[in-house]
Parts: structure tokens; sequence; C-alpha cells
């Protein structure tokens, strides 16, 4: 394979396919309800972005057993990470967040995965996550939104953030020994290629353990719709697309896990998503490019330092 596939990584590890879940919580994010900021990322839909998601209406484990149910026998899966998904999963009171990283750990389930934002990262949510992990005997990930290394891009998303609050929380993260996912877009019509390029130099120095690269999907009813429909801004071809992700992961360090390289959002829902391909067909011809010209993640990742002294 020419790069490193996530549910390889995973049977890897777990000596067997294993499924990610998501898990729905009925929260919000502090960049809709006004602590950071309001109206959120300028791409987010009214209902977050847990597509896949059981009600939040249903307990926990109601959610994961639901979804077990149709998954296992469909995947012929039986280990499981629990994902919290949707919102910002470090956002809600402490003892709540704990009841509810408990009730995740049900028979079979070997991970949990918290989705969050970069400045929602504080180590008394760490502290749980990890003495649930030990506890529980399961495999702590946290995912953080960046989307864009450019802080003048963040601003436009209004993300509420700069990237010193991401690379504080992964430094911070990194001291529990948790794995770090990476979400990125690479086709942000404000980023240029190099601003894409040099996410995956800083996955590399900061040591980051997987990423999910998003081609970039425009939902209804969002300030990103409204531009797109008002042609505020140009996409990139799908050809050039898959020609920045495989530079991308060509700079990648090898051992990095690539979670995703497509955006995945239903159709209805959508103004623009994946140029209106499926997402495995231009995966496989992303993959069919590679192989084509011998690519492989990391061929141009190199270790060398600069190690001379001076100013
Ligand atoms: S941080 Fe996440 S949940 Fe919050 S507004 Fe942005 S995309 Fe939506």
């Amino acid at each position: 394979m020419n790069y490193k596939k996530y549910s390889e990584a995973l049977k890897d590890k777990y000596g067997e396919k294993v499924y990610k879940i998501p898990i729905n919580l009925p929260i919000s994010c502090p960049n809709r309800d006004g602590k950071i900021g309001s109206g959120g990322c300028i791409f987010c839909g009214e209902i977050g972005t847990g597509f896949e998601a059981q009600s939040a209406s249903l307990s926990v484990a109601e959610q994961l057993h639901k979804n077990i149910e149709i998954i296992a026998p469909k995947y012929h899966a039986n280990k499981f990470i629990a994902y919290f998904q949707n919102y910002t999963n470090t956002y809600m009171a402490l003892d709540v967040f704990e009841k509810v990283l408990n009730e995740a750990c049900i028979e079979n389930v070997v991970g949990l995965s918290i989705s969050t934002r970069p400045d929602c990262i504080t180590a008394p949510y760490l502290d749980v996550l990890k003495s649930v992990g030990l506890k529980k005997k399961v495999d702590i990930e946290i995912e953080l939104g960046l989307q864009s290394i450019n802080i003048n891009t963040l601003e436009i998303l209004n993300r509420g953030h700069g990237l010193s609050e991401y690379i504080e929380a992964v430094m911070c993260i990194k001291t529990y020994g948790f794995t770090i996912c990476t979400h990125l877009i690479g086709n942000l019509p404000w980023d240029t290629e190099r601003d894409f390029y040099e996410g995956a130099k800083l996955m590399n120095v900061l040591g980051v353990d997987a990423v999910k690269i998003h081609s970039l999907y425009i939902l209804k009813n969002t300030v990103l719709g409204i531009w797109y429909e008002n042609d505020a801004f140009d996409m990139i071809t799908p050809d050039a697309y898959i020609d920045r992700v495989i530079q991308f992961l060509r700079i990648l360090k090898p051992t990095v896990v690539v979670q995703r390289l497509f955006g995945r959002a239903p159709e209805e829902d959508t103004l623009f998503c994946n140029w209106d391909m499926s997402w495995r067909k231009l995966q496989n011809q992303l993959e069919a490019r590679m192989d084509q010209h011998g690519y492989r993640q990391g061929d141009l990742y190199t270790t060398e330092k600069i190690v001379s002294g001076g100013q």
C-alpha cells in the first residue's frame, strides 16, 4: 500500500477489523454558543458534523449497541472504537464527561476517540480521560480540528482559534501519551498549496499520529453555502485536489496513519461535495496515480536536521 491506511493500521494493532462507532451527545460548541464565538465555523451546519450518528436523545450505550448491531454483521467486525464525534466533546461539565466516557466502555470497545477544538484541551479533561483509559483498559485518541495552518484562513473560517492554540494542545496531549489525529481541509479556497504542504511538515514536526484530510464540502444553510451560491470563491478541480493530496502524503512521515482523504457528507444536505463523485472513486484514482508514478507516503520526508550552530 502506498500510504498508511487507517483500517490496516487498526488491524495491525488489534489483530482484527476495528470500526469507529459515532456517538452523538446533546452538547454544543463554544464557537457557536457565544463563549468563544457565535455562528460557528462558516462550514459547520446546524447539526454539526456527525452525519452518521444516532439521535442524541438515546443513551451512549444505546447508540453504540444500535450501531454495532448494524455494523458488526455487515463488516464482520468484533472490536470497536467509541467515537465522540459531533461538536466539541470536551465542552461539558467534567462529571458528565466522565460519566459518558464510562458508559461508552461496553464490551468489545477497545478505544475512545474524542473529537474537540484545540482551545478546549485542558488538564482536568485529559486527567479524566487518562483515568478512564487505565481503569477500563481502552486506548485514547483525541481528534483535533485544525483545518488550515494559515491564520488568515482560520480567521476567514471563523474558527475562533489560531495556530498556536493547536500547537499548545498537541504539546499538552503528548504529555499524556494519547494518540492525536488532526483534521485538515485540502482545498480551502484561501489556502495556497504551500499552506497545505506546510501542514504535512507541521504534523511531522509535532509528532502527530494520524491525519484526517477532507475535501471541502459545502453544506446548505451555512455562511460558506451563501458565499458559494454567490460565486464568492473558486474551487480547484478534482485532479488538482488529488495531486495536492498526493504531494501532502509524500511529505508526510511514513508512520502517520491516514484516516481519511476526502470529505463525506449526505447529498441532500450539501451544495457541493467531491465534485459530485463518490469519495471511493476519487480515492481509487488517487491510489492509481500514486502506483503509476511509484509515489509513496513519506518519500519526500527527510529526517535530516539543521545541526550547525550560529545565530
Ligand atoms: S468547532 Fe466544530 S462544532 Fe464548533 S462550529 Fe466549528 S466545526 Fe462546528
